[in-house]
């Protein structure tokens, strides 16, 4: 194992296994270079990454990286953003891929959740109905297939909220991916039984008090932690480009020190709930 970048991430002993439960590894900056990444993941203890792929080509990209990378999982749907665009057609592949149709059986395996899917009120990609429309899509097919959901919100995290009071099947089957809202905003969520995962705008100090606050208060068993890379490079290594999954550490790290809890401790039950929650399989 390349012990440079064990020293350059992890910096001293770490024995906790994480998980990166949303990263986009198909991106331009990570996917050239992705022996690398794995190897830096690998090295900061990361041992599992959910993929989340964004529309039908992103999903393919992600299904080849599977193959070679056996650490690698899959959530996919339609992002938000691409609501404006997407046809009909588009949706039905998604909804094939997430069925497993024309996926070999062994990744088909490792397909384990929908999304991201959700609302965005701060970008104006798409009007605010259609991407209600494709929301509730993502939801219903999550109720039909049986799978968990990842959340996209921003700006939009009651109105989130108020459509997810709606399907009560999928109480305890919703995280919400790079939370960022203030402690009430996360009652309401915890209180219809959605997970919560950090991402590296947790540790920004001066401009995250309010999502520091909402770490502080999320229970141990429903909390999640998660890169978004290629983008939110956290705390200590803001200015990293592009973002890596080895940089969950990070993360993790700041988590269990604002939390007042041991690492070990913590990493290991943010692993628990990641497995829990997406059903992964244990090697
Ligand atoms: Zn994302």
């Amino acid at each position: 194992m390349p012990s440079p970048a064990r020293n350059s991430v992890a910096g001293g002993h770490n024995s906790a296994m994480l998980i990166d439960t949303h990263c986009h590894l198909t991106s331009a900056g990570l996917i050239e270079r992705i022996d690398e990444v794995m190897a830096n993941a690998e090295a900061a203890g990361v041992t599992r990454l959910l993929l989340v792929a964004v529309n039908v080509a992103d999903a393919c990209a992600a299904l080849e990286l599977m193959a070679v990378w056996p650490q690698l999982s899959l959530i996919t749907g339609i992002h938000p953003h691409e609501a404006g665009k997407v046809s009909e057609q588009d949706f039905a592949e998604i909804l094939a891929i997430l069925r497993g149709e024309g996926v070999e059986s062994p990744l088909a395996e490792r397909i384990v959740g929908v999304g991201e899917t959700g609302l965005d009120f701060y970008y104006d990609f798409a009007p605010p109905e259609r991407q209600e429309q494709v929301f509730r899509a993502h939801l219903d097919a999550a109720r039909e297939l049986n799978l968990p959901v990842t959340i996209h919100a921003r700006e939009s995290e009651l109105r989130v909220c108020e459509i997810l009071a709606e399907y009560p099947a999928l109480a305890g089957r919703v995280v919400f991916h790079c939370f960022s809202g203030p402690p009430p905003v996360a009652e309401r969520a915890l209180n219809l039984g959605c997970y919560l995962s950090y991402t590296g705008v947790v540790t920004f100090s001066k401009k995250a008090e309010h999502i520091q606050a909402s770490a502080r208060m999320t229970p141990l068993d429903r909390i999640m932690v998660e890169t978004d890379a290629p983008y939110l490079s956290p705390e200590p290594v803001r200015k990293m480009r592009p973002n890596e999954p080895a940089n969950v550490l990070h993360t993790a790290r700041f988590l269990a020190d604002l939390r007042g809890e041991d690492f070990d401790t913590f990493a290991a039950a943010t692993t628990a709930n990641a497995e829990r929650f997406f059903s992964l399989t244990k090697d």
